[in-house]
């Protein structure tokens, strides 16, 4: 059956028919779309933690020949000059995000993206970049186990805190897992790549006081200014959840002169709530044509 479907969509992208269709009915919203790394094809399978959430480099080429041939991606700076009454978005609007601050987006990604035209912006968590450590997630998956990441992220912030301190470790600078440089995340800036905060150590926000969430999300944004060398306004929630954040993360980030934040709650973003814009989670083992079938039917518009 699924492989009947597979068949179809890619018959139906073949034929022209996702681009005639999405030429027909527009978007309710820009189409964000929420990546995190992207893997060299080279790399073998079943190595990595969350391996799902890098992408192939192939399976991303074949992503932008859609978004570049049927959509119009925009970059953040572009959004937001719209939201504040300039220039109006072109239909079908997409906006590329990555989240985390993984290596291969300057390593692999970047070069794919450009070739396209397709601007990008990179949310990143500054403590890995600092320290050269893995992100918390991948050190704690690597060694317990997903499942006991999956329980961390419910568990207190204290409990959190203590058992990621513990895992915290150092990452190859070849290694698929290890963060983006401070000498990329200039570079990267330096090419108009707009970055974002998504805290320092990639904590579940709702979960600790007001404090310790400003001391996050401090941390990270001046880590990120100083690297990018302008103000940086966008932030993405860690985990992107409703219950991932809360009333006070939102007031910390305007204090903070913050003016938009992304969730991972799957929708076309409107611009109406600037603090919980929803974005489209993307993984590994999607098509073009899958893509081409989401943009169309599957993501409601
Ligand atoms: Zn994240």
């Amino acid at each position: 059956m699924i492989s009947w479907r597979r068949g179809t969509k890619r018959t139906l992208l073949g034929l022209g028919h996702y681009k005639r269709r999405l030429r027909a009915k527009p978007f309710s919203g820009v189409a964000v779309l929420c990546y995190h790394a992207v893997r060299p094809d080279d790399w073998p399978a079943d190595r990595m933690a969350f391996e799902g959430l890098h992408v192939r480099a192939a399976e991303l080429e074949a992503h932008c020949r859609v978004l570049a041939s049927m959509c119009h991606p925009i970059s953040l700076a572009r959004w937001r000059a719209a939201l504040d009454g300039g220039p109006p978005l072109p239909d079908r609007a997409v906006l590329v995000t990555f989240d985390d601050g993984y290596r291969t987006v300057a390593t692999v990604a970047h070069a794919i993206l450009k070739r396209y035209g397709i601007p990008f912006s990179v949310f990143v968590c500054s403590a890995p970049v600092e320290e050269r450590t893995y992100f918390w997630f991948d050190a704690v998956a690597l060694r317990d186990g997903e499942l006991e990441v999956q329980r961390l992220k419910q568990a207190p912030f204290e409990e959190w805190s203590t058992a990621a301190k513990a895992a915290r470790r150092s990452v190859p600078e070849n290694d698929p897992h290890a963060p983006l440089t401070v000498g990329e995340i200039r570079e990267l800036a330096r090419l108009g790549v707009e970055l974002g905060g998504h805290t320092a150590s990639h904590p579940i926000l709702a979960r600790a006081d007001r404090a310790e969430q400003r001391r996050e999300i401090l941390r990270n944004h001046t880590a990120l200014e100083a690297w990018a060398g302008r103000p940086v306004t966008a932030f993405a929630y860690p985990n992107g959840e409703r219950s991932d954040y809360s009333d006070e993360t939102v007031s910390i980030l305007g204090e903070l002169g913050y003016s938009a934040a992304f969730t991972t709650q799957p929708a076309f973003a409107s611009g109406d709530r600037r603090f919980e814009c929803p974005r489209f989670l993307m993984l590994a083992g999607v098509s073009d044509a899958e893509l081409a079938h989401r943009l169309c039917y599957s993501w409601r518009r």
